[in-house]
């Protein structure tokens, strides 16, 4: 029985490694690190070519311009400093992936997000050669972070404050592709 047992989790395992391979979407949930936070939304990931593009649309966020990046752990606890430090496989120094690359910038320098007053806010980038799964440069099991102030891409991270939102970013089963 105990053969058996170990051989049915064995199975399942196998299985969801399987099928983790072909999935090739990913999406955080974003929540407010503060009791009783307004914020939410969701971040959306799809390899592209080129890279890896993520998609924002949260809301309830302060009116402003709010750092935004991907950090290194996938954890949002202790109010979002469990994630970490940004995401930097390449050893650079922190600037804009989006627009400099991953030699001149952290692979998870998004930049800054822009909130209107309704509290809202859109994001669309690709960050090139990173990848949701399987690549050098991959995302899923990090998290993604909104900082209280603007990234001003000083070092060693931006001078953005507080981190105001966090959600892990996780793999989702394409819709449509199960057979
Ligand atoms: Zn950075």
């Amino acid at each position: 029985m105990r053969i058996r047992s170990a051989a049915g989790l064995a199975a399942l395992t196998l299985t969801l490694a399987c099928c983790g391979a072909f999935a090739d979407s990913g999406l955080a949930q974003v929540k407010g690190t503060a009791a009783n936070s307004p914020i939410s939304g969701t971040v959306a990931f799809k390899d592209v070519k080129g890279g890896l593009r993520v998609t924002a649309h949260l809301m309830g966020l302060p009116l402003g311009t709010h750092g935004f990046h991907i950090h290194e752990f996938g954890s949002c606890d202790d109010a979002g400093r469990a994630a970490g430090g940004h995401y930097n496989p390449t050893g650079a120094k922190h600037g804009d992936v989006v627009k400099k690359g991953l030699k001149r910038a952290h692979a998870g320098d998004l930049g800054n997000i822009q909130a209107g007053p309704d509290g809202t806010a859109s994001l669309e980038a690709v960050v090139p050669k990173a990848s949701l799964t399987g690549g050098k440069y991959d995302v899923a099991g990090r998290a993604i972070v909104v900082q209280e102030k603007p990234d001003d891409f000083s070092q060693p991270a931006g001078n953005a404050g507080g981190r105001i939102a966090c959600g892990v970013i996780v793999i989702v089963p394409e819709v449509g592709t199960q057979k």
